[in-house]
Formats: structure tokens, sequence, C-alpha cells
């Protein structure tokens, strides 16, 4: 059993840390630490933990040393079910408050329902306060108490309810127990991966961002320069000029309220940014109402279009993971993902419309290697993404929009400094060579011929959509 390193004054509260793993700006926290000594608590959730690959596993676990070391190594980590869990340490220091910022996730909020009714059993509280957004998600509401069904309408309101301005980190009184190391227990929790991921590659990526709150001020530092040229060079992957925020926040090293208040002010590189902000918060909202969203089509007669889940589609998702599909700007963005646990927003888009609208796999294979590889896979923006690009989303790009992957580097990577970084077969081929490879230019560069005919593929995803078409506009 865990005994006591430090004699507590009085009996200390719990702070259970979720989605949250920072000190700086975090309501829950700075409400434990004005009741008393706090007891600081990591569950990893093997329910939770299972989707997860070792990337975002190892991305997590370093997020946890760093918030270990940063209140002095007193950081308890367990792995279970917190159903059980939170109540046994609870019950061990004898707390009456269990803090913790909420999460609105529709099984995070089913796993807090049954943790707050075990804890009541010890004669204990959960107080959830805050959120890991800037409005909570179900909040933004029509007058008729329905949600809004495009991102627009809801920014329109949810922009009315920003403002709020973030906290100081709290002097806290840690208490410490006994507990293994962050690392260890989450290398522990066993991870689930389907099938049809096959033999592609298991490790963590090799060079993730930095993990911790610290970094993620760095970050954020790193940024703030780049704002007002946001709105122009965003989409352009070879530049690097998107804030790189999304793993810190998906952990919540960073709250959205810091960045917001760093950024703050009138140009319109600021003014896009918040919006893109807006849409992590639209998204978290949309899986607030459906929760059964991240795995089913928004649009429900998107189930009906043909997909293909044999061993052909097996073998070119394999291609597609592995950046081996012979197009570049698709092969450097699945590169990066499998090098960096990250890729720009644009490709995202790219690589995602190509695996379903020319290698016509389920929009559910790809968003599960994404979430498996991505060191900021996160359910709500993830699938929600995915169903955009599938055409089975909210705002969804029409199906029959079907990015050509050639014509998009030459839009968004004219001078191929993001492809030659990501695909070094190609380092050498010249700029105008780049978006449209011929079979001199491949044969000598090493680069692989392409696995699909783009353009008859685009007509086979038309036939396909043509097939749901009427009874998506019926
Ligand atoms: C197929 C697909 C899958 C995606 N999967 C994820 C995911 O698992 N996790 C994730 O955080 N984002 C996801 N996104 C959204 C977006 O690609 C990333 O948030 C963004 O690339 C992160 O880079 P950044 O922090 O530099 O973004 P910036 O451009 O600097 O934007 C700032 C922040 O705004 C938010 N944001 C920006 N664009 C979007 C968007 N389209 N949707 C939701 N939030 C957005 C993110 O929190 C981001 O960190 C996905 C998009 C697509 C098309």
């Amino acid at each position: 059993m865990p005994s006591f390193i430090e004699e507590p004054v009085s009996t200390p509260s719990v702070f259970w840390f979720r989605r949250d793993l920072r000190l700086a700006d975090n309501p829950a926290l700075t409400a434990a630490a004005r009741v008393g000594s706090v007891v600081a608590l990591f569950v990893v959730d093997p329910e939770l933990a299972a989707p997860v690959g070792p990337t975002r596993a190892a991305f997590l676990a370093a997020s946890l040393e760093a918030l270990n070391d940063s209140i002095g190594g007193r950081l308890v980590v367990r792995v279970g079910s917190p159903v059980s869990i939170v109540p046994e340490i609870a019950r061990e220091v004898g707390a009456r408050d269990v803090f913790a910022t909420g999460d609105a996730t529709p099984r995070a909020r089913d796993r807090d329902r049954r943790v707050s009714e075990a804890l009541a059993t010890v004669g204990c509280t959960l107080r959830t306060i805050d959120s890991p957004y800037l409005v909570e998600p179900g909040s933004v509401r029509q007058a008729s108490g329905a949600p809004y069904r495009v991102y627009g309408a809801y920014r329109r309101v949810w922009e009315t309810r920003l403002g709020a301005t973030p906290l100081d980190a709290p002097v806290v009184d840690w208490v410490g127990l006994e507990g293994l190391t962050p690392a260890a227990l989450v290398a522990a929790a066993a991870h689930r991966r389907p099938t049809y991921f096959t033999d592609l590659p298991d490790g963590p990526a090799p060079s993730p961002p930095v993990a911790g709150e610290l970094a993620a001020t760095r970050a954020l530092e790193r940024f703030i320069p780049l704002v007002d040229q946001y709105q122009e060079h965003r989409d352009q992957p070879g530049l690097d000029a998107t804030s790189r925020l999304s793993p810190y926040l998906h952990v919540g090293a960073l709250h959205p309220r810091t960045v917001l208040a760093a950024i703050d002010g009138p140009s319109a590189g600021r003014t896009v940014f918040r919006s893109e902000l807006g849409w992590r918060e639209f998204y978290a909202d949309v899986l607030w109402h459906r929760p059964d969203s991240s795995w089913q089509p928004l649009q429900t007669r998107f189930a009906a279009l043909r997909v293909d889940r044999d061993a052909g589609a097996v073998a070119r998702f394999r291609a597609w993971a592995l950046g081996e599909t012979g197009f570049a700007l698709v092969d450097a963005g699945m590169r990066q993902l499998l090098h960096e646990g990250w890729m720009h927003n644009r490709v995202r888009m790219v690589t995602a419309s190509f695996l379903v609208k020319h290698l016509h796999v389920d929009w559910r294979w790809g968003a599960s290697w994404f979430l498996w590889r991505l060191v900021d896979g996160d359910v709500a923006s993830n699938q929600h993404g995915w169903q955009w690009t599938a055409g089975s989303g909210t705002d969804a790009a029409p199906f029959h929009r079907v990015f050509n992957p050639l014509r998009q580097a030459e839009r968004f990577d004219p001078s191929g400094t993001y492809i030659r970084r990501y695909v070094p077969e190609l380092a050498s081929v010249d700029e105008a060579q780049l978006t449209r490879l011929d079979a001199r230019t491949l044969a000598t560069s090493g680069y692989r011929a392409p696995i699909v005919d783009a353009a008859a593929e685009r007509r086979e995803a038309l036939a396909r959509f043509a097939e749901i078409r009427q009874s998506v506009i019926s």
C-alpha cells in the first residue's frame, strides 16, 4: 500500500488531472489549492487508452513527466478504472473533495457520472470546474435550444462569449504518495490495433514535439510574431507558419484562454486564427450533441456510400499510411505523420481526401490511423475533420469537389519545400517537375510510380457518389 511521504497538515483534497496537464490558468486547480493541501492524481484508464497508439501514449507520458517535474515529483499515476481508483485514493487520504476540469466527450461524461456515484459512497464529492474549451461544449444554442448545425452560425454566438482572463498558476501545497513513474505506467496500457493496420509501424514517432507546459509556452511565443501573417501563410505547409499548438491544447498543457489572450488584436491574421480555435470548439460541441458522430456519418445517408474493404483496399491503405502512393504531397504528409506524429492542416485535408476519394477506403480507417499516430489525436477534431473531407460532416466540402493532389501541391507548396523535406527521393527534382512527375523523372529520381490513375479514380468516386446522391439531396 502506498504511504505518505509528507505529513499533511489537514485532510487534503485530490486534484484529478485529465485533459489539463498544466498549472497556469487552471481554474479547477486554483479552486483545489484554496481549500488546502492537494494530492495530484492521473489515472491511465485502459478503456480510453486502447485506441491510443504508441506515439500519442509517448507524448502523454512525456507531458506527465513534465508535469511531475513541475510539482516536485508528487504526481501519483495509477492504471485502472477511475471508477475504482479515484475513490480509493480519496479514501486513502481522507479527501472530501476531488477537483477536476470538466471533460465533455461522450465517454468522459459517462465516466464522470460513474466516478461521482462511486465517490459519494466514500463521502466525497467530484467537483468539476471549467473545461478544455473557451466555451463549454453543449452551451451555445439557438433560441429554441437546438444546437447550431453549421460553423458560421455557431461562431457568431460563440464569439460573444469570449474574453475571460487567464489565471496565474496557484501556489499549491502538494501532498506526495508513493507511486510508479508516469512513463512506466503509460507504457503498461495495452493498445488495441485494428487488423487493417497489418504490419504498419508500431513504435512512437522518432521526432515528436517536446512535451510539457514550458514547451507549450515556448510554442506560443514562437507563434506570436507570425500571427499577423497567419491568414496568408497558414495554407502553405513549407512555411511552418501555423502555431503547432494542437498537441498542447489536446493534453491541456495550455488552455485556449491563454492563447486567445496572447494573440488578442484586430489584424486579419488574428481574426482568422481565432476562428480556427473556434473550429475546435464547434467540433467538440457537435460531438456533445451527437456522440454517435465519432464513428457514424453525421449525414446518415452517407452510410450507403460504397467503400472498399477487400485485400486491395488493405494494400492501398498500407501504401497511403507509409507515404508510398507516388503522389508527392500525399506521401510527404503521411511521412511527416510517421516521423513527427503531426501533420499540417492543408496536408491532412489532401491526404484524407486522397484515401477516401482516390483509394475508395472507408474514412474510419484513415481516422483510426490518424488517431493512432497523431500526438494531437482528438476524437472531436479528427473525426469531424475526416467527415468534412469525406462529405458526410457539418459544413462538408461537397463530395463532388475532389482535391487533385498534384494541383494542391502546385498551389500550396509551389516551391516544393515541404515535399522535398519529407520525400528525399525528390530532393533534387526541380519545382516545375515536382507537380507533374513524368515517367522519365520518376525513373531517374528513384521515387515510386503512382499507385492509381488519379483521373480514373476521381470518376469512380463520382460514380459511387451518384448512387447515393438522390437520397442525399432528397
Ligand atoms: C482529416 C483531419 C484530421 C484532423 N485531426 C485533428 C486532430 O486529431 N486533432 C486536432 O487538434 N486537430 C485535427 N485536425 C484539425 C487541424 O488539422 C489541426 O488542428 C491543425 O493542423 C493543428 O496545427 P496547428 O496547431 O499548427 O494549427 P493552427 O493553424 O495554428 O490553428 C490553431 C488551433 O486551432 C485549432 N484548429 C485549427 N484548425 C482546425 C480544424 N480544422 N479543426 C479543429 N480545430 C482546428 C487547433 O486546436 C489548432 O491548434 C484535423 C483536420 C483534418 C482535415
